[in-house]
């Protein structure tokens, strides 16, 4: 059984979780993490998507044009490469062997970028939450806490 956000909850979030997604759900998501052409972000909408939440994708005019948008909740969402965004993960803080000051340099001001635009979406009023690509090894755990963040 899958979890529906707009359902009313009789029973406690912790119980529910068990079950959320169900055994066969569960590997079509890995399979599908484990191909090559599955972008993290088509990942992170198909599991929003599994547990009940609808969304906007890329909303124009918006501060780092977030790759979702959940208005009724007022969040948004960033899926984030380790490496191009600096994650502290092995993959985000292993840089290439050539052209290293290039890189660091580089991935400084994406970083740079990334706080300014959750600094100026929060002043705004919205709720952000950051998706590492390195998360979704564990889609499971991911989803658990996009709707910890989401319904918080
Ligand atoms: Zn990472």
């Amino acid at each position: 059984m899958l979890l529906c956000a707009k359902k009313k909850r009789s029973v406690p979030l912790a119980e529910q979780r068990y079950d959320f997604l169900t055994p066969a759900a569960r590997s079509e998501l890995m399979s599908k993490i484990g191909g090559r052409n599955t972008r993290p972000e088509i990942v992170v909408r198909s599991l929003l998507h599994k547990i009940g939440f609808r969304f906007r994708l890329h909303v124009k005019g918006m501060a780092g044009k977030p790759d979702i948008v959940l208005p009724r909740y007022k969040t948004v969402i960033f899926v984030h490469g380790c490496f191009w965004h600096g994650h502290s993960c092995a993959k985000g803080v292993t840089l290439p062997k050539t052209r290293k000051e290039f890189w660091t340099e580089k991935i400084a001001r994406t970083k740079e970028r990334d706080k300014e635009n959750i600094e100026s979406l929060h002043n705004l009023g919205w709720r952000v939450i950051v998706v590492w690509e390195c998360e979704l090894k564990n889609p499971l755990e991911l989803a658990q806490r996009m709707e910890r963040e989401i319904l918080a």
